[in-house]
């Protein structure tokens, strides 16, 4: 499994539109953070988790020639807002994406993307078929994803595990029934999103307590805010085994 970090910053992504604070300007280029989403190729199949605002992007930069299926994590803006760009793979692959949702998600997806949707839709429109998900584990392409539902503030997301990999995003608490699905990661990723107190997301610090809980040989943080600080700044404060992940970043596993 190789898997690339596409974007990981929070939903203003980095630079912030109009900010000159020394992150915003730093000219280090793992200070420049897309919205948040993670392509994973596993064997010859392709999948992104979430398609926000950069989607578009996202792909061109990675290369991207082939999406087989889009998970989504929860139905904020900067999670879903790119999914119209399916219209390139519809084009390309002459089928529909497979897209993963929760039965809430899909209604938002319904709700923004309506034309998608539509019982006579316009030529051109993107062509989605939405797959419903639950709390429980499900395959995509042979694969099998392991639901992990963590509470952003309150409500209710999904993070996904693929054999040894974890991924969250957007977690401010976690049961501990759920934190149990993520023991024995080799590699879990998580939401860190600044140092200051947030309603709905983890701070650093609570980040850090998460990541030495679960204990996986290795954690990247992700949906990190400009007030988070500077990559390299915050790389010296964080234990051996965690590391904030970057746009670009790729990680091979077995
Ligand atoms: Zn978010
Ligand atoms: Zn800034
Ligand atoms: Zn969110």
């Amino acid at each position: 499994m190789k898997i690339t970090f596409l974007g990981t910053g929070t939903s203003q992504g980095v630079p912030v539109i109009g900010c000159d604070c020394s992150v915003c300007t730093s000219p280090d280029a793992k200070d420049k953070r897309l919205r948040v989403s993670v392509l994973l190729e596993i064997g010859d199949k392709t999948i992104v988790i979430d398609s926000g605002p950069d989607f578009r992007y996202q792909m061109l930069r990675a290369g991207v020639k082939r999406l087989d299926a889009i998970l989504f994590t929860h139905e904020h803006k900067d999670h879903i807002a790119g999914l119209d760009d399916v219209r390139a793979f519809n084009y390309f692959q002459q089928q529909a994406m497979e897209v993963y949702a929760h039965k809430r998600v899909q209604e938002s997806l319904i709700r923004e993307f309506y034309y998608a949707f539509a019982s006579v839709k316009y030529p051109g429109v993107p062509l989605i078929n939405l797959n419903e998900i639950k709390n429980s584990p499900f395959y995509v392409e042979g694969i099998e994803i392991i639901p992990v539902e963590v509470m952003h503030y309150k409500l209710p997301v999904f993070g996904f595990r693929i054999g040894d990999f974890s991924y969250i995003t957007d977690a401010k608490t976690v049961s501990d029934e759920e934190k149990e699905k993520l023991k024995g990661s080799k590699v879990l990723v998580v939401n860190a999103l600044q140092k200051e107190k947030h309603i709905s997301h983890f701070t650093l610090e609570e980040a850090i307590a998460f990541a030495e809980e679960i204990n996986a040989d290795k954690t990247y943080f992700t949906h990190m805010s400009h007030r988070l600080g500077k990559h390299a700044d915050i790389t010296e404060e964080l234990p051996d085994n965690i590391e904030l992940a970057y746009d670009g970043l790729v990680l091979e596993m077995e």
